[in-house]
């Protein structure tokens, strides 16, 4: 079981809570050490870390007082405590307002002394190993990638005409050679539709002259878009863009006015190397305004939500382009 202190303001992204949850925690969740204390069951381990307020917004700060009240040891808490508890913390203490303070020190629950000690300790270790000076046996073998998962899927080609040539029938505006995508948005309203081929055309600047799009029904009575790009093959690199603009969209590759390749692409299990990506959390590392020039990096989970690498914010795919 795990509980945690943590005032609304401050309160940990549910994303965090989720996964703990998911891996077999209890967790629950008190606003103030005092109210925390009223209940019955009373952890033995406290872990108290610093109030990191530098990385919250101006908002929060001004109620930086209600916050460190709400996560400060006073000396009447004491005997509210179960036997043989122990307190940690990474250090060093606020000097002017620790969540551990100092009249604390004397007593058999300070534990983080012993921690800061085993850190140092660890620390000498890893410095060793990582320089050379300590050898240990390595398991070496690759693991397998996840990026290894196949998203960009060869499809059959039924009827190389299908599609370009509609003679007498509405349908897409035929090219003898160039690019077809196909299949964008399908089964959305006509506005979602326009404007997911609109996003395609501004993220992966396809302004080509004579590229032309549209919306049509498909035979299960569907509807989607699709672009044509005259004389203009898209490279892998973009096919891999736009599978995590849009993705289970078609790609046609049209040459002498029949498909010669097509394409079903998936929502790739990594997004990454693209300038337009951002994740939406502002606190993030990669937000442009913390000026860290760390680029957006997204790896997909089990729910096929977009996970940024850094703060683990999901997404939907349509979340992580800034346009
Ligand atoms: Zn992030």
């Amino acid at each position: 079981m795990v509980d945690l202190i943590a005032p609304e303001e401050i309160s940990m992204p549910s994303h965090y809570i989720e996964k703990m949850r998911k891996n077999g925690f209890e967790v629950r969740i008190f606003d103030t050490i005092d109210n925390y204390l009223k209940q019955k069951d009373i952890a033995k381990i406290w872990y108290f870390t610093r109030l990191q307020l530098e990385r919250m917004g101006e908002d929060i700060l001004e109620k930086e007082f209600i916050l460190r009240k709400a996560v400060t040891f006073k000396k009447e808490f004491l005997s509210l405590l179960p036997q043989n508890v122990k307190f940690y913390h990474p250090l060093p203490r606020h000097k002017v307002y620790p969540t551990i303070p100092t009249f604390l020190d004397e007593l058999p629950l300070n534990g983080w002394e012993k921690q800061a000690i085993n850190g140092y300790w660890t620390r000498i270790i890893l410095l060793s190993m990582f320089g050379g000076a300590l050898k240990a046996d390595f398991d070496l073998k690759p693991q397998k990638d996840v990026t290894d998962e196949e998203f960009i899927i060869n499809a059959p080609i039924i009827n190389g005409t299908k599609g370009i040539q509609k003679e007498g029938k509405r349908g897409i505006k035929p090219i003898t050679n160039g690019t077809v995508i196909d299949h964008i948005a399908k089964g959305k309203t006509s506005d979602e539709i326009y404007s997911t081929i609109m996003k395609i055309r501004k993220i992966m600047k396809l302004y080509d002259v004579d590229s032309a799009d549209g919306i049509f029904k498909s035979e299960d009575g569907n509807l989607k878009g699709y672009i044509s790009l005259p004389d203009r093959y898209l490279s892998r690199k973009e096919i891999k863009k736009l599978s995590a603009i849009s993705p289970n969209v078609t790609v046609n590759i049209i040459k002498n006015a029949r498909v010669t390749e097509k394409y079903r692409i998936k929502l790739p299990p990594k997004v990454y190397g693209f300038e337009e990506l951002q994740c939406k959390n502002e606190n993030c590392i990669t937000n442009p305004i913390h000026g860290e020039n760390v680029k957006g990096s997204f790896v997909k989970d089990e729910n096929g939500k977009l996970v940024c690498e850094y703060c683990e914010t999901p997404h939907n795919y349509d979340e992580i382009w800034n346009i």
